[in-house]
């Protein structure tokens, strides 16, 4: 089983990143914000109080996304991998999803950040709002306000992968194929096993 992250602020380019390795790979893609939207669009209750926190450009409170995000990877227990893609965004988050891969006997294999600055960030997700329907792409102020819990909340669960050695850097303002080429030098061969 190869186990990926794929770590980096809104609008770093995750998500595009994430359809090319499941086409590549055949890996499942666990999206904790997909989840959630999906969750928003069919009005139930998670899907309500998720909604709180996400108009605001907040992190849905841990317990909420883990006990979410197990219960996808228990529904799927014979993947040949998984993308996550989202999550872990929190130290806790980050020692759950270890324990939970232990319980499959199974690891994280990576996490690669797509380094992207906020001024591009604010740039893509503002040209995205359009198209992508999202309430939180449209403002200004609530993309920041991600950028900023991504910075306070996120980022040090990068340091986490990195001293066990699996931390990976990309400069995420390349073009999207650039940063797949990146990306498929340090998944490569690895992910075949
Ligand atoms: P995303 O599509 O990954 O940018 O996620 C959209 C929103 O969903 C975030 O701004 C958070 O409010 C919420 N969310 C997604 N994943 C997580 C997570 N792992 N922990 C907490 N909140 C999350």
């Amino acid at each position: 089983m190869y186990n990926l992250i794929l770590f980096g602020p809104p609008g770093s380019g995750k998500g595009t990143q994430a359809d090319f390795l499941v086409k590549q790979h055949g890996f499942l893609h666990i999206s904790t914000g997909d989840m959630f939207r999906e969750e928003l669009s069919r009005r139930t209750p998670l899907g309500q109080e998720a909604r709180k926190y996400m108009d605001r450009g907040d992190l849905v409170p841990d317990e909420v996304t883990i006990a979410m995000l197990r219960k996808r990877v228990e529904q799927h227990p014979d993947v040949a991998g998984i993308i996550f893609d989202g999550f872990p965004r929190t130290d806790p988050q980050a020692a759950e999803l270890n324990d939970m891969m232990e319980e499959k006997q199974a690891s994280i294999n990576a996490l690669v950040l797509l380094d992207v600055d906020v001024d591009t960030i604010v740039q893509r997700i503002l040209g995205r709002a359009a198209t992508s329907g999202r309430a939180d792409d449209a403002k200004e102020d609530v993309i920041r306000t991600r950028y900023e819990n991504f910075i306070n909340y996120t980022a040090p669960v990068f340091d986490f992968y990195d001293q066990l050695g699996l931390a990976h850097r990309v400069n995420g303002a390349q073009s999207p194929s650039e940063v797949a080429a990146a990306i498929a030098n340090i998944v490569g061969p690895a992910a075949q096993d």
